[in-house]
C-alpha cells in the first residue's frame, strides 16, 4: 500500500508517536499549525471518513477524546480545534482518514470552523434541508 500514513503506522516512515492502541495511531504533524498539532488515525487503511463503519469511527473518536485531554494539559491550552478534511475538495491531502487536534491559545489569531467556507445559502429552508438528511439516515 503506497500510503504515507500506512508507512508511518508500520514504522517505515519515522514519526513522533504520542499514542497507539489496537485500532488507532496518533503522532505529531510534521508541519504543525500550532505547537502540539496532533494527528489521530485508524490503523486500518480507509480513505474517507464516510467510508468508515460506526464502530471504527467510534473507536477513532474515543481515542481523539483521550488524546485531546492530554494535549490540552501538556500545553495548558485555552482551547483547540478538532476536525477532519474529508475529501480533496475539503483539503484532505493524505487519503487515509485522520483527525487533526490543533491547539489554540487566546490571541493566536486563528479562526473557527466558520472560517472554512461561507457560501451564504440562507436559512429559509432549514426544515427541508433537515428532511433531506433524515430521509437517508
Ligand atoms: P490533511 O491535509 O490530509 O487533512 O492532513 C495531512 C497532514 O499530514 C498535514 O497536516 C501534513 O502536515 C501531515 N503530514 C503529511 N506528511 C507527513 C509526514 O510524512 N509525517 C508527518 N508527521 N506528518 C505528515
Ligand atoms: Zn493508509
Amino acid at each position: 500500500m503506497d500510503c504515507i500514513f500506512c508507512k508511518i503506522i508500520s514504522g517505515s516512515i519515522p514519526s513522533h508517536k504520542v499514542y497507539e492502541n489496537d485500532s488507532v495511531f496518533a503522532f505529531l504533524d510534521i508541519y504543525p499549525c500550532s505547537e502540539g498539532h496532533t494527528i489521530v488515525m485508524p490503523k486500518k487503511h480507509i480513505g474517507l471518513f464516510t467510508e468508515m463503519t460506526e464502530k471504527d469511527a467510534s473507536d477513532l473518536f474515543a481515542s481523539v477524546n483521550i488524546i485531546s485531554k492530554a494535549v490540552s494539559r501538556a500545553f495548558n491550552l485555552d482551547g483547540m480545534n478538532i476536525g477532519m478534511n474529508v475529501g480533496e475538495v475539503a483539503g484532505q491531502s493524505v487519503p487515509h482518514v485522520h483527525v487533526h487536534i490543533i491547539p489554540r491559545k487566546r490571541g493566536d489569531n486563528g479562526g473557527s470552523m466558520h472560517s472554512i467556507v461561507e457560501t451564504n445559502p440562507g436559512n429559509e429552508n432549514l426544515a427541508d434541508i433537515a428532511d433531506r438528511i433524515k430521509e437517508l439516515l
